[in-house]
């Protein structure tokens, strides 16, 4: 089959690989109908993440069509339209117990060796490096899913594929995310980054009740987005000073919750911006974003961090955090928590995912999607894919 393949920093290839095959009877395969490009990509393609290998399939955003089940699979036959969830989950260890399904503890077959090298055994995802579990993704024409009695959600609405695709990763990503900002009704919500995870981050705030939603970026179509789709207020960090804009926006106080929708490309690292930008600059390698939200962010206020993060970060501004009592909260989405929920929403006209597809490619043409979505060029804001 044709799959995207990782070769190195800005290097991935539409290849020929073998076809995925049954390993375990809670597996399934799934022939894979539309995928996308996340900002999670990224940081593979950047060459931030350690533990890749030359030949690895990535992608963790996709949905397809049942082709074949393992003998433990009892939910899904073939031919059952799914959507999958990104994080990898075995739904009976102690964290999917607790419905905190991307620390699942049995998910990821190469545990130890992430242990030894990261200090902690994150769980696994589809497509990503081998510290995650190497679990072949889902830019390709088929896929296999551990643990699919737990994991694909099930449609049977005529939804198209468009609509749905984002249950996969980044509705849900945004949706916990402004959840962790632990919103009450007429709160101010600022979200660094207007990327996918950002959009969706803004529209949850709006419906988890907050007053005020105010969006940051530099890219012009991004925040227009953000201001025309979601009816966000803007701020383009490479005309105005962020942290004094957003006291001035909230008389003096800070806004009550602050999402980082950036991650790893938010260290400023390689940005001559960044070091006059930030409100505690001075230090090398100050996460940035991070630095403005703890110094900006009303006392007493929500740090939710969606963003990815790739390393240690120095200069964190653990004072400030510490002195203003802010409350941290992050991880990789708990997706099994929140699709069917989710799903609703959409079967509901209350939302329509789709508006946030700027640019669709054929499989084929991976390579220069990759490259268009990390430049943001041509006002990509996100990418779908069809094998
Ligand atoms: P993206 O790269 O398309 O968007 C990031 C945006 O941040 C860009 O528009 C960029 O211009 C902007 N930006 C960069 N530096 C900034 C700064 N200092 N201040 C404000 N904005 C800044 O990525 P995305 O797909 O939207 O994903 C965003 C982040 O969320 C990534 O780190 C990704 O890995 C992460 N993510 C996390 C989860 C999860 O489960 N927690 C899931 C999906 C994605
Ligand atoms: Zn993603």
């Amino acid at each position: 089959m044709k799959a995207l393949t990782w070769h190195g920093t800005h290097d991935v290839r539409v290849d020929n690989v073998p076809d995925p095959e049954l390993q375990d009877a809670r597996d399934a395969i799934i022939r894979v109908t539309a995928t996308a490009i996340c900002g999670s990509d990224l940081h593979l393609y950047n060459g931030l993440m350690a533990g890749m290998q030359s030949g690895d399939v990535l992608g963790h955003e996709f949905m397809g069509e049942v082709v074949e089940t393992g003998s433990a699979v009892s939910n899904l036959k073939k031919g059952d339209r799914v959507v999958v969830p990104f994080t990898i989950a075995c739904g009976d260890c102690f964290f999917c117990n607790s419905r905190l399904y991307s620390l699942c503890d049995n998910s990821n077959p190469n545990a130890e060796d992430a242990a030894a090298v990261m200090g902690h055994s994150p769980s696994a995802l589809f497509g990503y490096s081998h510290l995650l579990g190497g679990i072949p993704g889902g830019q390709a024409e088929y896929v296999r899913v551990p643990y699919a009695d737990v994991g694909p959600l099930k449609v049977e609405s005529d939804f198209s594929d468009e609509q749905l695709l984002f249950l996969s990763d980044i509705y849900p990503t945004g949706y916990m995310a402004a959840d962790n900002a632990d919103i009450s009704p007429g709160d101010t919500v600022a979200v660094w980054g207007c990327g996918p995870v950002g959009q969706f981050s803004i529209r949850s705030a709006w419906m988890l009740g907050a007053g005020r939603v105010i969006a940051i970026d530099r890219v012009p179509e991004r925040l227009k987005m953000a201001e025309e789709k979601s009816g966000a207020e803007v701020i383009n960090f490479e005309q105005e000073n962020v942290y004094e804009r957003l006291l001035e926006m909230t008389k003096g106080y800070g806004p009550d919750g602050c999402i980082d929708a950036v991650g790893a490309e938010a260290h400023g690292q390689g940005d001559p911006e960044a070091e006059r930008r930030s409100p505690d600059s001075g230090e090398a390698n100050h996460p940035l974003a991070l630095n403005e939200m703890i110094m900006s962010c009303r006392k007493g206020g929500h740090l939710s961090l969606p963003g990815v993060y790739t390393d240690k970060v120095d200069g964190f501004a653990i004072q400030a955090l510490m002195n203003k009592s802010l409350a941290v909260k992050s991880g990789q989405t708990h997706m099994h928590a929140y699709m069917p929920a989710l799903l609703r929403t959409i079967e509901q006209d209350l939302i329509d995912p789709s508006y946030i597809i700027t640019h669709r490619h054929k499989l084929s043409d991976a390579a220069k999607a990759y490259e268009h979505f990390n430049a943001k060029q041509d006002g990509c804001i996100k990418v779908v894919m069809t094998p």
